[in-house]
């Protein structure tokens, strides 16, 4: 297929966001170079389950072919990772991440998101409610339950599994970080899941920055970025929790914003276009989004200074919102190479998605397990003893999948390992 389709009939959708995001819809010239980049495509070998399918269906909406009620439209829309893998396939610059946001937006406004979709939503959204259920999960890491229901059948196994994959796989030593500060201050994102199970990877962060020459300052206030809910069609709830960061970042005085959570930073780069719409927050949104990096941009750009040798076996998987939605490649791996001694093999497919998505693995199982089988199979041939990733979602999918696998090989974030080796060179 070549050649645009553009809009031939009236809009069918006025007012809501699919029909805003038209502009971007009439980029696709349909050539079909994303499909074999689509992780659910390749899955389930269905053309109505891969980007081009999903835009066919996005403009059948428009068009008023298709109607929002129509239960298989939702279907393969749910189904959809978000990984934007189509993003960096496409010749055509088609603006994926957006359409698939507004039309999920729009299907929202019309259906309710399912229970457990809102359930989790909701939790994300409250604090102190976010606060007891992360309590609860270092509670069942500490006491040995989740290791011990890991094992159990289906996705409560799975869940357990993913909490005890959130545990560091390396002996951690603390150290006082120096540093001159000469590269300008930066606020760590200290964020939801992150600060509740990977408490540790957010000092580290603070500290290898220090050592790399950053003044680290503290953003009180700041929390979730919205991304789970953006990503939900719950862009009301997203907008909210942008402006809350905005605000914390702004009174923070920091020149930087670095970001350890890759969704995160994805989601924060983004926040101009989340609040464009909102003349009170747009250019504040869009000031805020140019200060965001993500810690591997910040620590390329400073060397990173290297450490004490690390004699451990490597590999790197890339999380999505790092290299597809942020266009971040290089910069994680000399963040591993500046570790003297550390082994780092390739992996094959390291830049396909591994199925996490935000809470996808929760909604769709099915397809959750199958994006991550060859993921596992790939690991599974480096040899490797750790898996590094800067992502928390991809750290959990792939250490449960691993895990339950019968695997040995753990999972880390490349900070963890960086600061490792700097504790060495301390001691
Ligand atoms: S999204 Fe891009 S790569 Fe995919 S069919 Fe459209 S133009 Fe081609
Ligand atoms: S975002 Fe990922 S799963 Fe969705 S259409 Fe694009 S490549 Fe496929």
């Amino acid at each position: 297929m070549s050649g645009s389709l553009p809009t031939a009939k009236p809009c069918a959708i006025p007012d809501t966001p699919l029909a805003h995001a038209m502009p971007g819809l009439d980029t696709c010239v349909h050539c079909g170079f994303c499909l074999q980049a689509c992780p659910t495509y390749l899955a389930l070998n269905d053309e109505n389950d891969s980007p081009r399918g999903r835009i066919v269906l996005m403009r059948a909406l428009v068009e008023g072919d298709l109607s929002l009620d129509d239960p298989a439209v939702q279907t393969h829309i749910d189904r959809c990772l978000g990984c934007r893998g189509c993003e960096s396939a496409c010749p055509s610059g088609v603006p994926y991440g957006q359409l698939l946001e507004a039309t999920r937006a729009t299907l929202t406004a019309r259906r309710p998101l399912p229970a457990v979709v809102r359930l989790a939503l909701g939790v994300f959204a409250r604090p102190w409610a976010l606060g007891t259920a992360l309590a609860m999960g270092r509670l069942a890491r500490g006491t040995g339950v989740a290791s011990l229901l890991a094992g159990v059948k289906g996705r409560l196994g799975f869940a357990f599994a993913m909490l005890q994959s959130t545990a560091l796989p390396i002996k951690r030593k603390n150290y006082t970080a120096r540093g001159d500060g000469s590269r300008g201050s930066v606020a760590v994102l200290q964020g939801c899941v992150m600060e509740g199970l990977f408490a540790g990877t957010n000092r580290a962060t603070a500290r290898v920055l220090t050592v790399n020459d950053y003044r680290v300052v503290a953003a009180p206030g700041e929390g979730c970025c919205g991304a789970l809910h953006a990503h939900a069609g719950d862009l009301e709830t997203a907008r909210t929790l942008a402006r809350r960061n905005i605000a914390a970042f702004e009174k923070s005085g920091a020149e930087l914003v670095a970001v350890n959570a890759s969704g995160c930073g994805a989601m924060m780069k983004e926040y101009g276009h989340l609040l464009h719409d909102d003349p009170a927050w747009r250019e504040r949104a869009e000031r805020l989004a140019s200060r965001v990096r993500d810690v591997s941009e910040l620590l390329a750009a400073a060397g990173p200074r290297p450490g004490a040798a690390l004699p451990l076996h490597v590999t790197y998987d890339a999380p999505c919102h790092l290299v597809h939605a942020q266009h971040i490649s290089a910069p994680p791996l000399a963040v591993l190479r500046a570790i003297p001694e550390l082994q780092l093999t390739p992996l094959v497919d390291a830049d396909q998605c591994c199925g996490s998505a935000g809470i996808y693995n929760l909604v769709e199982p099915e397809t959750s397990n199958a994006v991550l089988a060859p993921k596992l199979a790939h690991v599974a041939e480096t040899g490797a003893a750790l898996v590094a990733t800067g992502n928390p979602g991809c750290l959990m999918q792939i250490g449960a999948g691993l895990a339950r696998a019968g695997s040995t090989t753990r999972v880390v974030h490349p900070i963890d390992l960086l600061d490792a080796s700097y504790a060495r060179r301390d001691a």
